[in-house]
């Protein structure tokens, strides 16, 4: 890269992280399991979500709020204060709450120290969401208000921050906070005010400020946008330097004999169908190129993408180079390690597992074996990509289920391409501008059939609740014939809520007092600790339970080929796009399977669109129809964000002012490019 002038280079007036009061060595790398590896990267952290406060309303209408609704607010009197522990360190303090038109019930769990926190009779503020418990409605875990240390005042706005092992939340936001403060009005715009004005953004200042210390919903809003604006102007600037011809063709080239190409595919434990042979094919002129290969596959739900993915790490590690396989879900890529593991060890390659919940020891000693290039393929959510994970030498990176990535997070990625392989896999097909500015370019490749020998799915939709029997004695049906059964109970709103959980939770109950007990029930769901959720799947893979229970964290990835039936409660509650998803969890064997969707007439529409096909294609086409574009190409937030924030198609006006930016202007460019991808929250 040419020498940057000296008056481009970046300011940088804030030091290392270790700076900062009360940040050592390991809060900082907490912070780097973050993507923040400076003070700087601090300042321009985004905020995982954001909320407004209430007003408070009277206990009648809180109780009528919906299920899964936002942040209630109430104000009276304490009139009961109990504590019950349920044996270890489960406890929960339960406290009711009275005003003038009712009472409410307010439940902690395992937090012991709130029953002294609170005394009977007290005078209180309390807010949180309602939550349906065994005892009828209750806010779980409020914030508590009093006289002295008022609640924040109605309408007034409070981000929220991620937080990680050894670091939580509302430290970050300290932090943030604090620094926002001190220097954010130091901080220089160098875009140029027309855009600034045509874009409707703050400046630079001002939305650092905003981000973390909102004055309203629309200024933080104003800030995000402006915030998101900056990785996507570096990784723009690289894609603009190896569309240039500058930055390209610094890849490492594999190197692939036909015999070793031949072994690589006698490893599998099928043969490939004659469309993945052929993306096979592609994937090895590509990855024997030393311009990076930019590459996404796209293949319906069971047209196995996997195995490609698989096939593409071990040409990559026989040429002696490293892989980060990234999915966008713990569990999923849980069921990727495991379920790839055997594969690679009978090759003799060296496989692990990195996610948010490995215990830190754990953690340091597979970095460490990472950056020595001892582990060659790794498997992980966004955390790989986060400020201390080093690789000694990174050729391919592999992201599973794209889809469910941001733009900022695939912008992130686009901006590794200079020199690693990048091979992405979807589902759902993107569309072809978003491809082009978001990647600069995206070759792409179809896999159209599923492999031989499977079943067929049928799709029902039952309207009444009165069917439920009828599908429980079906199940049972199935369960004494050997298959398997999946039970679904969606979550509410965008994050898996308590609600969701606890609806899984009393129909696990609930099953483990029928008939179907007999066969095994298991349950899962994304408020249990990692490990013990991918050995209850295990479980249930081996077969020794015949039905598991589940919130949507199944959604992607999970492969059970003896599971023969689904059944999703509450479907009106999911997108077309991710009741396929989830359907595509059988009719993974030879056995025919059966989906039933139990929903609300509202949702009739997608539901008889799934009752017609089982081709991804059309209904994504069907749901383009129905829905508009930003839906199809998958707008979930993933990981670490907290309440879903920024739909992420809602910023593709930023990527492509971005694009136009640095076009341009080549100061700008040099200025982005210099700064190495300033990468504020970005992995
Ligand atoms: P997806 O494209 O949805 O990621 P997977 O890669 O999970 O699909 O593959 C689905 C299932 O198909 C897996 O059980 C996988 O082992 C199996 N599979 C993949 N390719 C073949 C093949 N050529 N022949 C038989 N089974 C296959
Ligand atoms: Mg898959």
């Amino acid at each position: 890269m040419s020498p940057v002038p000296e008056q481009t280079r970046p300011e940088d007036p804030l030091g290392p992280l270790t700076d900062l009061p009360g940040i050592g060595p390991a809060r900082a790398r907490a912070l780097g399991r973050l993507g923040v590896g400076s003070q700087r990267d601090l300042l321009f952290l985004l905020p995982g979500g954001v909320r407004a406060w209430p007003a408070p309303t009277p206990v009648l209408e809180a109780l009528e709020s919906p299920a899964g609704g936002g942040l209630v607010r109430v104000r009276g009197r304490i009139v009961s204060l109990r504590r019950v522990r349920f044996g270890g360190r489960r406890s929960m303090v339960r406290a009711t709450l009275e005003d003038g038109s009712g009472r409410l019930d307010a439940v902690w769990f395992n937090q012991p120290w709130r029953a002294e926190q609170l005394a009977q009779g007290e005078e209180v503020e309390l807010a949180g969401c309602v939550v349906e418990t065994r005892s009828g409605p209750a806010l779980s875990t409020p914030r508590i208000g009093r006289r002295d240390r008022p609640l924040p005042a109605p309408g007034s706005v409070e981000p929220a921050y991620p937080g990680t092992e050894g670091l939580s939340g509302e430290s970050v936001g300290r932090l943030c906070r604090d620094l926002a403060e001190r220097h954010a009005d130091g901080l220089a715009e160098h875009l140029p005010d027309a855009l600034l004005t045509e874009l409707d953004l703050p400046a630079l200042p001002s939305a650092v400020r905003s981000a973390h210390l909102p004055t309203s919903l629309g200024a933080f809003e104003a800030a995000r946008r402006r915030l998101a604006l900056e990785p996507l102007l570096a990784v723009q600037a690289r894609i603009h330097e190896r569309r240039a011809g500058r930055g390209g063709g610094r890849a490492r080239a594999a190197r692939v004999s036909d015999e070793l190409d031949a072994e690589l595919l006698a490893r599998f434990p099928f043969i490939l169908t004659r469309g993945q042979r052929r993306v096979a094919r592609e994937l090895r002129r590509d990855l024997q190129r030393r311009v990076p290969m930019q590459r996404l596959l796209q293949g319906d739900v069971g047209t196995g993408k996997t195995a490609l993915a698989l096939y593409a790490a071990m040409l990559v590690v026989e040429s002696d180079g490293q892989v980060a396989i990234m999915a966008p879900t713990e569990l999923l890529v849980e069921q990727h390690f495991y379920g790839s593991r055997a594969l690679m060890a009978g090759a003799g390659i060296e496989v692990e597992l990195l996610t948010g919940s490995i215990p830190r020891d754990e953690r340091a000693y597979q970095l460490e074996r990472l950056a020595r290039g001892e582990l060659q393929v790794v498997f992980g959510t966004h955390v790989l990509f986060s400020g201390d994970v080093r690789f000694a030498r990174l050729d391919l990176v592999v992201v599973d289920e794209q889809q469910r990535f941001g733009v900022d997070q695939r912008s992130a990625l686009a901006g590794k391409g200079d020199d690693v392989h990048l091979l992405l896999l979807t589902a759902t097909p993107i569309p072809r501008t978003l491809a082009l500015t978001v990647y600069g370019d995206l070759e792409v490749s179809t896999l159209r059939e599923a492999p031989p020998g499977r079943g067929s799915i049928a799709t029902r939709w039952l309207r009444e609740r009165g069917d439920v029997k009828a599908v429980s004695r079906f199940l049972a049906e199935r369960l004494e014939a050997g298959e398997q059964v999946y039970w679904v109970c969606p979550r509410i709103g965008r994050t898996e809520g308590v609600r969701g959980t606890a609806a899984a939770v009393r129909r696990y109950e609930q099953a483990l007092e029928s008939e179907l007990a007999t066969y095994g029930v298991e349950l899962v769901h994304g408020r249990m600790p990692a490990e013990e959720r991918a050995q209850r799947l295990e479980r249930f893979r081996r077969g020794e339970v015949g039905m598991l229970v589940a919130t949507t964290v199944i959604e992607v990835g999970v492969d059970v080929p003896n599971a023969t039936v689904m059944v999703i409660e509450n479907a009106e509650r999911l997108g077309l796009a991710q009741l396929h998803q989830l359907r595509g969890r059988v009719g993974r064997g030879a056995a025919d399977s059966h989906c039933f969707l139990i929903g609300d007439a509202q949702a009739g529409e997608r539901f008889r669109l799934l009752e017609g096909t089982v081709d991804g294609f059309e209904l994504a086409e069907a749901d383009l129809a129905l829905r508009g574009m930003g839906d199809l190409a998958g707008v979930r937030q993933s990981g670490a964000n907290l309440e879903g924030l920024a739909d992420a198609e809602r910023d593709v006006d930023l990527v492509i002012a971005a694009r136009d930016l640095m076009k341009a202007h080549p100061e700008l460019r040099a200025r982005y490019l210099a700064r190495g991808g300033a990468r504020s929250r970005t992995p």
